[in-house]
């Protein structure tokens, strides 16, 4: 994989979110998990929520809009004042925010009402570490103005510790906290729901001694994706994995060299003067990672023989001496990361994230249950060209769960009941509400799915009524759980293939859409070897399974008899589709826009798509 790349992977992080939300509830903690230093990944917000926490933390903007893109629908705590200017987005993205100024919850406030809401906010109160919060003398002054303004509700008071000038929560100062609160209660005859007692940097007291009484929820981020390896960073809590995540990058350079530089030397490039201690000729790596990346004194090598030497922008200079064998040219070194470098590494855009998950182990590799769910039109065509033959040689076994559906609820039923029994669906139909029908089933059967969807257009107009130009884009923005895909299906899971039909509408839609698309101008210019494999990624970051659609829209049926109408060649599909079937990630396959009285000809194009994108290959 070129380029430098963190994995994360998602089951520790949800293993830890477990560990503290377990802690946390026995003493009457509610914990929201904190996002912000993976950029809102959703597949993170969904391990945190997987392991226990009933919120999601989250201090930029841009991450939260990702979020909510991706379906993420609990509740969402801003854990910074919005500039006013974004007032308005505040309150219909996020359920509360922490907030110490009064002309921010002014603002706030107006910006409810004129949506006809109530937004909750947290009064953030300083105890000492100066950073943000409302000056304890203040605060019954604050309260009084905030409780006239009718668009707010105040839910809590919080506080933020450790964050800035390293002040340390403990009994005291939190107690202060649950003071203020009680005294507050009593004073105005209010209930606060949440006393919001802080970060990771809580944890320790909660461990020793439990947190002052009062103290009802907590912000965790770095203990549950870093598995306190800062927080806890003395006595590490055994019950935390600190591995989630692990930056890799390649050698580019392998060479014995003196320790000491030749020539007189001089500052850096950033302004530092190197010392360097003669340790004779070593053996020295330079790694594809830069300070661009990350900050290199925040790295640790999984590999305790590796040093480090130095950086540069674009290098990390290894010593590699007493490694054994000596590593190549384009092997991988891998790194731990404190807080500090996993915040670069995650915001620098050269860093490629990969979220990982345990994959579910297949049933028995050896032989596949195959569920063929087909429109009864079809029937006379499909027996005419028998691919039985085909399918037993990939080893798909004829399943029970084979059968005829006469509409979109049968279709719901049968892939529900096949996936349930570890068979592969796949549904052959004229009607595209067919596909919608396979989808909802297929996510509502996984816990996190990707989509690759092969097809001339999108189905993603912005239409009122669900139609086969609006199919997608239903299914990822309706309302109502029943149609809607998310949040199994994020849209940063969902790739589009061979697109080359579009409205401007549904153009100026995709554009918000957050779904990777790739155009036939795309495959011109990428190939489609690059289109599919890029697909392959986004489809199935942090999935379990991706499902495949395709439309034969996409292909130019045509182009032997030169009228072609610009769609993928038949060496491109059946291309994406080998390319898919290796990639071992699918799940269930739809194909939509088969006819009862297609050309036989075309009918076989079809099914042999279907073959590749099930295994079959030329050897
Ligand atoms: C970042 C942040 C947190 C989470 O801090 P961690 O140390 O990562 O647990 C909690 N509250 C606020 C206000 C924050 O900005």
């Amino acid at each position: 994989m070129p380029g430098p790349h963190v994995l994360v992977d998602l089951d520790i992080i949800e293993a830890n979110a477990r560990a503290i939300t377990q802690v946390c509830t026995a003493q009457g903690i509610e914990v929201f998990g904190v996002t912000k230093g993976t950029c809102g990944m959703p597949q993170v917000a969904r391990a945190m929520l997987r392991g226990g926490v009933t919120g999601i933390g989250e201090s930029r903007f841009e991450n939260i809009r990702r979020l909510r893109a991706s379906g993420i629908n609990c509740p969402i705590l801003l854990l910074r004042s919005a500039p006013l200017a974004l007032a308005d987005e505040v309150v219909r993205y996020v359920d509360m925010s922490l907030n110490s100024e009064l002309p921010t919850i002014q603002a706030l406030s107006e910006a409810a009402l004129r949506r006809g809401k109530v937004h909750d906010v947290i009064l953030m109160v300083d105890l000492g570490d100066l950073r943000e919060g409302i000056w304890p003398d203040d605060l019954q002054d604050t309260v009084e103005q905030v409780l006239k303004l009718r668009g707010v509700r105040i839910a809590g008071l919080g506080t933020n510790l450790l964050c800035l000038s390293a002040v340390k929560p403990t009994h005291t100062n939190l107690g202060k906290l649950s003071e203020y609160a009680q005294q507050i209660e009593q004073h105005f005859n209010l209930k606060l729901r949440y006393i919001s007692g802080g970060n990771s940097g809580s944890l320790p007291l909660l461990l020793e001694q439990g947190l002052p009484e009062g103290i009802n929820h907590l912000r965790i981020g770095e203990a549950i994706l870093q598995g306190g390896r800062d927080t806890f960073y003395d006595e590490p809590w055994e019950a935390l994995n600190r591995n989630a995540f692990i930056l890799q990058g390649e050698l580019l350079e392998v060479k014995r060299k003196p320790s000491l530089p030749i020539g007189e030397t001089a500052v850096d490039a950033f302004g530092n003067t190197p010392v360097f201690v003669d340790r004779g000729e070593r053996l020295r790596g330079i790694l594809n990672i830069g300070r661009e990346d990350v900050s290199p004194e925040h790295l640790v090598p999984l590999d305790p023989r590796i040093e480090l030497i130095g950086a540069s922008s674009d290098h990390l200079i290894l010593d590699i001496e007493v490694v054994s064998p000596p590593p190549q040219v384009g092997e991988t070194v891998s790194f731990y990361m404190s807080y500090p470098a996993l915040l670069a590494a995650m915001t620098s855009e050269y860093v490629r994230k990969i979220p990982v998950l345990a994959q579910n182990d297949p049933a028995d590799p050896d032989e596949r249950l195959l569920a063929q769910l087909i429109e009864p039109e079809l029937g006379d065509v499909l027996s005419r060209n028998d691919i039985s033959a085909h399918l037993a040689a990939l080893r798909f076994t004829a399943s029970p769960y084979s059968c005829y559906c006469i509409n979109a609820e049968e279709v719901y039923e049968a892939v529900t009941s096949a996936l349930q029994a570890n068979a592969f669906p796949l549904i052959i139909s004229a009607d595209s509400l067919y596909t919608l029908a396979a989808l909802q089933a297929a996510t509502q059967q996984t816990d996190s799915m990707g989509l690759i969807w092969i097809a001339a257009t999108a189905a993603y107009e912005p239409l009122h009524a669900i139609s086969p130009h609006s199919l997608l884009y239903h299914a990822m923005q309706a309302a109502s759980p029943e149609v809607r895909l998310t949040p199994q299906l994020s849209p940063e899971n969902i790739a589009l293939v061979g697109l080359r039909n579009t409205t401007s509408d549904e153009a100026e839609a995709l554009h918000h859409s957050g779904m990777q698309v790739f155009t036939m101008s795309d495959i011109d210019i990428l190939g489609m070897h690059e289109v599919i494999n890029r697909a392959i990624r986004g489809a199935s970051s942090g999935t379990q399974g991706v499902w495949l659609h395709y439309s034969p829209t996409a292909t130019d049926m045509r182009t032997d008899r030169g009228e072609g109408e610009g769609g993928l060649t038949f060496r491109e599909t059946h291309q994406a589709m080998e390319s898919i079937a290796q990639s071992a990630q699918v799940i269930g396959i739809s194909v939509s826009h088969l006819n009862a009285d297609d050309h036989p000809q075309r009918v076989r194009s079809i099914l042999h798509f279907i073959l590749s994108a099930l295994g079959q290959q030329i050897i």
